[in-house]
């Protein structure tokens, strides 16, 4: 390679590397494996080694990739990311210099033995596979938690971290010291990931990738509450402060387990390479078996004086590597491409594989996310592809093998017309998806429609999917405002229900008028909004006149919602066809207005006036909410005439300093909820 080929691919590869860093640690949405990122990212080290005139300072090759988000963005269907206060590092946050290659760990041994002689030993860890967290512990008590953000500073997570099980508030035991730092892994078990992207997929938002993009997209969310609900886990592995008085990183680590810390007891101490690699053997197979993702094993020297003497380099530890394992693939063949049609029209492009042994199940199909995917790969009907299996749950085709192509393959076709009812596909301005536009007459689209609305989080009717799909094909239910019309006879013609079955599922349907607004705007199936954001609405707008009558500015004051989300609320209702089901689901009597006389919680603050600023454990709506269910009344501004000001975290300044002026009393957030804690009730409103 001459210096100038050299200086060109070094550019490309810079280029490529930062997008991948983009889309992985800020959209949480990587397009190629870690593999194959790891080997671009080698390959630039190889060609700055060569030529170490073409090293520039901010090469990925030296810096840490940065989930710091340097833009607005706004993933589709996730409530918006918060724009997180940012607070310095203490200690810089690396990465790990990481090996596919056994060769490469015994080197690494050999190279710590020729600095600090043969008397040390290893710490061998489990690589958890979730995202990165420092937290601060003060006199006991969890002071802070940031992110790696770009490794010198990061986002202060600390109120989502509080709701993580399992990260004690305070330490028990004794002997920590008055301040230290703990950091480790914030991850996200396999039953909680099957879990959400089981929600996103019935809501026909994008699954996440792997569990490690779903734990590091669940960390940033806007709402603790929503944290607490994803059912995030964490372990520690690295205790740093001023003369802490422990000899290895083994000592450290036990002694934080003492003080109520979750560390990991899988560790172990290793004096040679030999022990080294059993204990990688081990966990390659027995890490199958754990509930949670790992993707390899850290090796550390574990003596702190030597960790000194060792030192850094401005991206890795010197004392610490780890040995990555290999996602496991299997090669198969592309027999077919079903087009699949959602609820909301998307048409997915789904896999038929011949079936393959894959990491413990065989795997028929596999996901093909949208046409640009299908693009990427260049893939045609009749190739040879590789499966993997994404943080070892969804299959997904990451790749063709075209040296095994003998021309016998053929272009597949995007189809331009839904499979299922023909109408023309179109593809909004943005949108990776093809949609089917005939949401009132395409059957899949209505059956789709029709379990969503019934489904225990919207409207909670007692019947399953069989009934919705014979309700329909009978042509007793085209909408789901059809299903209050419904009468004991009608439902007597489905296969074998019975005066009992049909009494069941009218009960059902009566109760489902009592259902809270809220849920019955999630029911509504519009696209992106989701559960949290139909509720977000519902509190801001308190009913759906309201709601229909806002423009796209008033939307977009209500927290968490973007734009996305608002031209979709907006399409929504500019179809007469849904205003006109509104209409009829509004006369069958169900919620359309938050129930404010049924939410009065209690007179607490009757009569007074209280303005709020900053951010709180719950939403501004929900806190708005709680104010008005107990008396109080929301103003927008300072005066006279204002109560409190209720200050949450970083309150306006000027409303702070108005406040001070006019002498109106200044109240945080534990103060007040113990004002309503005293008449002993319900403190928020959406558990
Ligand atoms: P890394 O994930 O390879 O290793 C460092 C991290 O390991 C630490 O920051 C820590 O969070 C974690 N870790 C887990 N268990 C640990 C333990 N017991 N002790 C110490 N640390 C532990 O490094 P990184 O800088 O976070 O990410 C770089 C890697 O991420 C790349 O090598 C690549 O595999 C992947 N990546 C992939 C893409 C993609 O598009 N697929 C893009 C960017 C990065």
């Amino acid at each position: 390679m001459t210096k100038d080929q050299a200086r060109k691919r070094a550019e490309e590869l810079r280029k490529e590397i930062s997008e991948y860093n983009r889309l992985y640690y800020v959209e949480n949405a990587p397009v190629v494996s870690d593999y194959e990122y790891d080997m671009l990212m080698n390959e630039l080290i190889g060609i700055e080694r060569s030529f170490p005139e073409l090293a520039t300072p901010d090469s990925p090759t030296v810096r840490v990739g940065s989930d710091l988000k340097t833009g607005p963005a706004e993933a589709a269907g996730e409530p918006r990311e918060k724009e997180f206060e940012q607070f310095p590092h203490k200690y810089p946050m690396l990465s790990l210099g990481n090996t596919y290659d056994i060769g490469e760990v015994e080197s690494f041994g050999e190279r710590v033995s020729r600095a600090i002689g043969d008397d040390f030993s290893f710490s061998c860890e489990l690589k958890f596979d979730g995202t990165a967290i420092c937290i601060t512990y003060r006199d006991g008590v969890l002071f802070r938690a940031l992110t790696r953000g770009d490794g010198t500073i990061g986002d202060d997570v600390t109120e989502n971290v509080r709701h993580i099980a399992g990260i004690p508030q305070k330490l028990s035991g004794d002997g920590w010291p008055d301040e230290f730092e703990i950091r480790g892994e914030i991850y996200m078990p396999y039953k909680a990931f099957d879990r959400l992207n089981a929600e996103r997929e019935r809501d026909e938002d994008p699954p996440f990738a792997n569990p490690r993009n779903a734990a590091s997209g669940s960390l940033k969310l806007l709402d603790p509450k929503t944290v607490a609900h994803r059912g995030l886990e964490c372990t520690l592995y690295h205790l740093l402060g001023e003369n802490l008085p422990f000899r290895t990183h083994d000592e450290a680590l036990s002694a934080a387990a003492s003080w109520g810390l979750p560390i990991s007891d899988k560790r172990r101490i290793c004096r040679s390479i030999k022990e080294i690699e059993s204990y990688i053997e081990y966990w390659d197979t027995e890490r199958k078996f754990l509930p949670f993702a790992t993707d390899g094993i850290v090796i550390k020297v574990n003596e702190l004086e030597y960790q000194r003497t060792l030192g850094y380099t401005s991206k890795f530890p010197r004392w610490a590597v780890a040995y990555k394992f290999k996602a496991e693939q299997a090669l198969t063949r592309l027999m077919s491409i079903d087009y699949q049609v959602g609820r909301t029209g998307a048409v997915t492009p789904v896999a038929n594989l011949e079936p393959v042994q894959l990491a413990g199940t065989v795997v028929k199909r596999a996901s093909l996310h949208n046409v640009d995917q299908m693009e990427l790969l260049d893939i045609r009907i009749g190739d040879h592809v590789y499966v993997e299996k994404g943080g070892e749950i969804i299959p997904k085709i990451t790749g063709v093998e075209t040296s095994m192509r003998d021309g016998s393959e053929t272009l597949p076709v995007f189809p331009d017309r839904c499979p299922d009812c023909g109408t023309a596909l179109v593809r909004d301005e943005g949108e990776a998806r093809f949609f089917c536009p005939n949401t009132s007459g395409c059957p899949t689209q209505i059956k789709g429609k029709l379990v969503h609305f019934t489904s225990r989080k919207a409207m909670n009717i007692l019947a399953g999917d069989a009934t919705m799909e014979q309700l329909y094909s009978l042509g007793l239910a085209k909408s789901p405002a059809d299903l209050y019309d419904l009468t004991k006879e009608d439902l007597l013609r489905l296969d074998a229900w019975k005066d009992r079955s049909a009494t069941r599922f009218l009960k059902s349907l009566e109760a489902s008028k009592k259902v809270t607004f809220d849920h019955v705007l999630y029911a509504l199936g519009i696209r992106y909004v989701g559960e949290a954001t139909a509720k977000e609405l519902a509190a801001h707008f308190g009913n759906i006149d309201a709601l229909m009558a806002a423009d796209r500015d008033a939307l977009l004051q209500v927290e968490d919602i973007g734009e996305v989300i608002a031209d979709s609320v907006l399409s929504f209702f500019s179809d007469p066809r849904n205003t006109e089901e509104v209409a009829r689901l509004r006369k069958a009597g169900l919620q359309f207005a938050m129930n404010r006389e049924e939410d009065h919680v209690s007179d607490t603050l009757n009569g007074m006036t209280i303005v709020i600023s900053g951010t709180f454990s719950i939403s501004r709506d929900e806190m708005k909410r709680l104010i008005e269910t107990n008396g109080g009344r929301c103003g927008s501004s300072i005066s006279g005439k204002t109560s409190f000001l209720l200050a949450g975290e970083k309150p306006g300044p000027e409303k702070m300093q108005k406040a001070g002026r006019l002498g109106i009393r200044i109240i945080g957030e534990e103060e007040f909820r113990k004002m309503l804690d005293m008449t002993g009730r319900q403190l928020t409103l959406f558990d």
